[in-house]
């Protein structure tokens, strides 16, 4: 069961502004291409992806969120 940190780290993540690597576009979570550009996103999400499940994992620090 997940603790009250790991939902807020969640939360937190699903709260960041997702950008368009090529056109700077927010795209909304769950957007597999750009609206704008057509661009695809999967890799962007995977990264962030990443930084979620590292987040979760870490070592209980707070991190804050970049940009
Ligand atoms: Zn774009």
């Amino acid at each position: 069961m997940a603790s009250d940190e790991e939902v807020l780290i969640a939360l937190n993540s699903l709260a960041e502004v997702q950008a368009c690597e090529r056109c700077g576009t927010r795209v909304r979570f769950g957007d597999f291409d750009c609206s704008h550009c057509g661009a695809d996103l999967e890799e962007a999400q995977r990264a962030w992806a990443e930084r979620l499940v590292d987040r979760l994992k870490g070592d209980g620090r707070c991190q804050p969120a970049k940009g």
